[in-house]
C-alpha cells in the first residue's frame, strides 16, 4: 500500500469513489467538503427493491480509532435520506481494537445503522479484484467484452455482398471472398447526471436536471466523443456483448488486432465532468426587482455533476477488401451483431472520378475490374456489355466515339463497319436518328463516302 499512502486525502477520496462505482454501487458521489474534515463518499445500493444509502468515511491515516467510527454512526443516523442507511469506514491503514469492538456491538444489538470497516488489507484484495493499479493509485480499465464483430445468423461476408447488390453488371455470387480484418477499438460509454439550481435575489433563474449519455473513443491520446450514429450503435448493443477471445474470431477473420485503453477510468471520469461543466454553462438573462436586465453566467459546480457509470467495451471496426481485376474495393464499418455503421464505402465510388455515395448508379467493368459511374461506363460495341472509359480502346465511327475491350475487338469492328451499307453506318450514331438533322448527316456521310473520304 506504499503508493496508496502517497496520495493526498483528496486523491484518496476520489480513488475510493471510483472503487465503489467499479464495484457496482449506484449514484456514487462525494458530499460537500467541510472545513476540517474530508468529504464523505455517499452511495446507494438496492436490496430486494429497497434503496439504501451508504455513508463512507475515508480515513487516509495509519490507525483509525473508535471516535471516528462513533462519529460516523451518529452522522449516518441523522443523514438526510428517505430510507434505510448504513455506514462504512475505509482506511489505507488499520483499525484499533476498540473501533472494531464498537462495530461488533452495533451488529449484536441489531442497530438500524450498522457500520462496516474496510482496512488496507481489504482494500488490497478489492484492488486485485477490480484491477486497481496500486502504482499510481488509479483504476486501469480491464475489459474483455466486445460488441459482436459479425452476425452469426448471417455470415462475415454478408455486409460486403449487400453493398455490391446494387452495382450493375456483377452478381454477389461471383464475388471473390473479401480479405477481412477486425480491429477491436476501446470505447467508453459514460452516463452522468447534472443537477443544479441557480438563484439570484429575484429567485430561481435557471435549473439543470439532465442525464447525459455519451460514448468516447478511448485509445491512446485525447478522448474523442463518438459521432451520434456510433454512440447509438454502442449504447443500443451494450447488452449483447461477447467475450473478446482472439481464438474465437481467428477462423472468421484474416487479421485481428486489439487496441489498448489509453487512459484510466479516473481520467475518463474527470474528463467527462469537465466537459459536462462546459456543456451546461450558459448565460441567462433576467430582470431584477429594479426592472434592470442582467446577464448571469450559470456554470454548474463540479459537485453538481455525478458520473453514474463508466462502461468500457471494445467496438469492432471491420475492414473488408474485395479484389476485382486491377482494383481493390475497401468496405469498412463499425459492427455490433447485425447492426453496423459504415465508415468507408469504397464500393459505391467511381474509380475514374470523384463520384461517390449510394445514390449514384455504378457499373462493373468486367474488362478491367473497375466500378464506374454512369458517365465513365459505356457499352462495348462488339460484345454489347459494359466497359469503363478507363480501359476501353476507342475510335470514332460515324462521328461518334465507340468503346472496345481491346484492339482485337476494335479491329473486328473496323472490318464489320467497312462492309456496312450506308444506312447502317448512320445507325452507329443513334441519338441523331429520327431528327431532321439525320437526313443532313446521311447526305454528308453519303457524299463523303462517294468522295472516298470515309
Ligand atoms: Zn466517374
Ligand atoms: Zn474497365
Amino acid at each position: 500500500m506504499a503508493v496508496l499512502d502517497d496520495l493526498s486525502g483528496f486523491e484518496f477520496e476520489d480513488l475510493i469513489e471510483d472503487v465503489f462505482r467499479n464495484l457496482g454501487y449506484e449514484d456514487v458521489r462525494q458530499a460537500e467538503r467541510t472545513a476540517d474534515e474530508g468529504r464523505d463518499v455517499i452511495m446507494e445500493e438496492v436490496v430486494d427493491g429497497t434503496r439504501r444509502a451508504i455513508v463512507v468515511e475515508c480515513k487516509h491515516t495509519g490507525t483509525v480509532g473508535r471516535p471516528v467510527v462513533q462519529k460516523l454512526h451518529s452522522a449516518v443516523a441523522t443523514f438526510d435520506f428517505d430510507g434505510p442507511r448504513r455506514g462504512m469506514v475505509v482506511t489505507t491503514g488499520r483499525f484499533t481494537n476498540p473501533a472494531e469492538e464498537y462495530v461488533q456491538r452495533l451488529r449484536e444489538n441489531d442497530d438500524p445503522h450498522p457500520i462496516e470497516l474496510l482496512d488496507g488489507e481489504d482494500l488490497r484484495e478489492i484492488a486485485d479484484e477490480i484491477g486497481l493499479d496500486l502504482y499510481n493509485g488509479r483504476i486501469e480499465i480491464l475489459c474483455d467484452e466486445a460488441l459482436r464483430p459479425y452476425d452469426p445468423a448471417a455470415d462475415v461476408e454478408a455486409p460486403v455482398r449487400e453493398a455490391f447488390r446494387n452495382i450493375e453488371n456483377i452478381d454477389a455470387g461471383d464475388l471473390p471472398p473479401p480479405h477481412s480484418q477486425v480491429l477491436f477499438r476501446p470505447v467508453v460509454a459514460i452516463t452522468a447526471d447534472t443537477n443544479a439550481v441557480f438563484e439570484t435575489s429575484v429567485g430561481e433563474i435557471h435549473r439543470i436536471n439532465d442525464r447525459t449519455r455519451f460514448v468516447v473513443h478511448a485509445e491512446r491520446g485525447h478522448p474523442q466523443v463518438a459521432d451520434d450514429d456510433v454512440a447509438t450503435l454502442v449504447t443500443e448493443n451494450l447488452h449483447a456483448t461477447v467475450d473478446l477471445e482472439e481464438d474465437r474470431f481467428a477462423e472468421i477473420f484474416d487479421e485481428i488486432e486489439q487496441r489498448r485503453f489509453g487512459q484510466t477510468q479516473t481520467e475518463y471520469k474527470d474528463w467527462a465532468v469537465d466537459r459536462l461543466q462546459d456543456y451546461h454553462t450558459t448565460t441567462v438573462t433576467y430582470t431584477g426587482d429594479n426592472n434592470v436586465t442582467y446577464n448571469k453566467t450559470c456554470e454548474p459546480n463540479l459537485s453538481d455533476i455525478s458520473v453514474q457509470s463508466i462502461e468500457p467495451v471494445y467496438l469492432p471496426e471491420v475492414r473488408q477488401v474485395t479484389d476485382l481485376g486491377q482494383y481493390s474495393y475497401p468496405y469498412e464499418y463499425y459492427a455490433a451483431g447485425p447492426s453496423r455503421t459504415t465508415r468507408e464505402d469504397g464500393i459505391h465510388r467511381c474509380v475514374h472520378c470523384e463520384t461517390s455515395g449510394v445514390e449514384e448508379t455504378y457499373t462493373y467493368c468486367p474488362n478491367c475490374g473497375a466500378i464506374a459511374c454512369d458517365s465513365h461506363s459505356k457499352t462495348e460495341r462488339v460484345e454489347g456489355e459494359p466497359v469503363c472509359t478507363g480501359c476501353a480502346v476507342t475510335e470514332r465511327f460515324a462521328l461518334k466515339t465507340k468503346y472496345f475491350y481491346d484492339e482485337e475487338n476494335l479491329q473486328a469492328f473496323r472490318e464489320e463497319y467497312e462492309t456496312m451499307p450506308i444506312h447502317e453506318k448512320a445507325m452507329e450514331n443513334k441519338p441523331l436518328i429520327g431528327g431532321g438533322f439525320v437526313m443532313t448527316i446521311l447526305a454528308i456521310v453519303g457524299l463523303l463516302v462517294a468522295l472516298g473520304v470515309i
